[in-house]
């Protein structure tokens, strides 16, 4: 993960690591986010979404940094 740690630009306190979960469809398990490329495309099939394919995109783990006094919430793909 990042070693660098940014200060808020609101009030510049030093920010804490984390990262935001993407909840599961059945609540109990939750997935880390990530930043792709291009625009989501659903794959459709006898009219239902099965979801959005992500196959050939190109994919960034995303850390994202919040400030303990103001809550201010930053995002980095690297
Ligand atoms: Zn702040």
């Amino acid at each position: 993960m990042t070693t660098k740690v940014p200060n808020c630009r609101n009030c510049r306190s030093a920010m804490d690591e984390g990262w935001i979960a993407d909840q599961g469809r059945h609540h109990s398990t939750v997935f880390e986010p990530k930043w792709i490329e291009g625009e989501p495309h659903h794959q459709r099939w006898m009219g239902i979404d099965w979801g959005i394919t992500t196959k050939d995109a190109k994919q960034h783990a995303v850390t994202t940094w919040r400030c303990p006094r103001c809550g201010l919430l930053e995002s980095y793909a690297l």
